[in-house]
């Protein structure tokens, strides 16, 4: 219990939207608030913008601005808040699915206009197969949005989530006034460009005072008070318990560009966003207030310079201290290892950390000792559990180009893959490589990394696969006859599990039920 203080004034999560909703708008508010950034604008964008001609130098440019913007740290009212990026693109939603698994608590954000859109809804899945708390921010209330009751019911069904409502808004679109705090019972009023100073806050114990009607017309205060008998009749309270075990979402309605509501939002987190959480292990549940250190990777990324071949390691704590050239156990090679230039975050600067609790994120230079979900401890053997590894739904051939530079291709396949960029299967019956990606992007950043950094030159066939399914079944005999008798379309993926490429939906249906032995599953966890 040594790291108690330290573990309980920190808060590590994740901003998920389908991107335009305005993640990169809030996260840039949340840091204007901690005072990590002085100047708005300061935050870029990690969106990728494909255009017609791919350029690949602009690619890696831009995935190198998330690097930069991969965790940021401040610090606001005594708590130190760790906010772990996650990619916008669709082709990386891996990665992100992957960073999702090092937070403790995320804050959904949802546009207003567009309500629930593809990438909300696969985003949610993920936090909800791990059960972790959402707290969700509906922004753009400056634009005509649908309508309050709509939209809420509309995130409540696609997502199936309970909301609970924190604000509520006054109007949306050019007639937006501001939003009743349900909590604080006090009225903050819309200005555009606000800097959420106090003076714009109406505070009123009553919501009947006839103050009301005067600062937002009689009208307004009519449907005001309608609505609010209506949602706290409804919901009362917020149950925190409910909130931390997933089964109830906050919501603060907003505009973040305005910094509207982001305030009320970002006080409420750190009043309820849970701190470090004990975390499940191959072996036993690891609690985070232990002494000795654990933690995982969760995300590798390559050197942007390619003279300097090493890759940053983003390791989560999960218990312990880690402290810089202190000895740790790499569970997986068996060996011990040190690190003299451990990085932390601080928005955009990195810079080199003494030590690091449960719930901080660190940045390990590595030379090619980790991959995805590797563990560090203090001597003990186990793995934490629940990282997964997705269906791809894209498979292409790898062809080598160049026999002379096989071995290279085979390392940098390996490395690439180990980075999480994609996944590698070797089909039965041939020696066929196959390298299955979530989006076609990354086709073309593993050709040119291959390239440029591997000097091996490969180029892509396109295979009709629709997806990958690791197989599983109490009878091994069962595995063994399907994969003799599918050879075209099994082989086994880079640890050697047994995988399944289906063409078709209709083929994998169809492969179900024939073999009600033989369990499918569509993603598999790294341990
Ligand atoms: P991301 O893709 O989710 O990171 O979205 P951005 O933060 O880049 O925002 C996408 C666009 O929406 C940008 O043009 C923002 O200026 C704009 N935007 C963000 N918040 C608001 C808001 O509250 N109101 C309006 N009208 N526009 C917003």
């Amino acid at each position: 219990m040594k790291y108690h203080d330290e573990i309980m004034h920190r808060r590590t999560f994740a901003i998920i939207s389908h991107p335009d909703a305005g993640k990169t708008t809030l996260t840039e508010k949340f840091l204007l608030f901690g005072g990590a950034i002085q100047v708005a604008g300061a935050v870029k964008s990690n969106k990728i913008k494909k255009s017609a001609t791919s350029d690949f130098m602009e690619i890696e440019r831009q995935r190198g601005i998330s690097v930069a913007t991969s965790v940021m740290s401040f610090e606001y009212k005594g708590i130190q808040i760790n906010l772990l990026d996650t990619p916008g693109h669709k082709d990386f939603s891996e990665d992100t699915f992957r960073t999702l698994t090092a937070v403790d608590s995320v804050i959904l954000v949802v546009d207003s206009v567009n309500g629930v859109e593809e990438q909300t809804r696969r985003l949610m899945e993920v936090t909800r197969m791990r059960d972790t708390p959402v707290i969700v921010f509906i922004n753009k209330m400056d634009r005509d949005g649908k309508n309050r009751f709509d939209l809420l019911e509309e995130i409540e069904k696609e997502l199936s989530i309970a909301l609970h409502p924190m604000t509520w808004p006054i109007n949306s679109g050019k007639d937006f006034k501001g939003v009743y705090n349900l909590y604080d019972q006090n009225i903050r009023l819309f200005t555009a460009n606000t800097k959420a100073e106090e003076e714009d806050t109406l505070n009123i114990t009553d919501i009947n005072d006839p103050v009301l009607d005067q600062k937002i017309g009689a009208a307004d205060a009519a449907v005001l008070r309608e609505d609010v008998e209506l949602v706290d009749g409804v919901n009362g309270a917020l149950n925190v318990a409910d909130y931390l075990a997933a089964k109830v979402s906050p919501v603060f309605f907003g505009s973040a560009i305005n910094n509207f509501g982001v305030k009320e939002m970002l006080d409420t987190f750190i009043r309820i966003a849970p701190p470090p959480k004990s975390r499940e292990t191959t072996k036993r549940t690891v609690d985070a207030e232990e002494d000795k250190l654990s933690g995982f990777i969760f995300k590798i990324h390559a050197n942007l310079d390619p003279k300097h071949r090493d890759r940053i390691a983003f390791f989560r704590v999960c218990s312990g201290k880690f402290e810089r050239n202190k000895y740790y156990h790499h569970v997986r090679l068996d060996k011990e290892l040190r690190f003299s230039n451990p990085y932390s975050f601080m928005a955009r600067d990195k810079s080199i950390i003494q030590d690091a609790y449960a719930g901080d994120v660190v940045g390990l230079f590595d030379t090619g000792n980790f991959k995805i979900g590797d563990t560090l401890t203090e001597g003990e053997d186990f793995y934490f559990t629940g990282i997964p590894s997705f269906s791809p739904e894209l498979f292409k051939e790898v062809v080598n180009k160049d026999p002379m530079k096989t071995k290279q291709l085979e390392k940098g396949l390996l490395q690439l893959t180990d980075e999480g960029v994609a996944q590698l299967f070797t089909q039965f019956g041939g020696t066929k490589k196959i390298v299955g990606c979530v989006g076609e992007l990354q086709f073309e950043v593993i050709q040119y990394r291959l390239l440029h950094e591997y000097g091996a030159s490969v180029e892509f066939r396109a295979l009709p696969f629709y997806k990958a399914c690791w197989l599983t079944s109490r009878d091994a005999k069962k595995l063994d006859e399907f994969s003799k008798f599918k050879l075209a379309n099994t082989g086994e993926d880079k640890d050697g599990n047994l995988v399944y490429l289906a063409q078709s939906e209709w083929f994998l249906n169809t492969e179900i039920t024939n073999n009600p032995d033989i369990e499918f599953h569509f993603s598999s966890e790294i341990h």
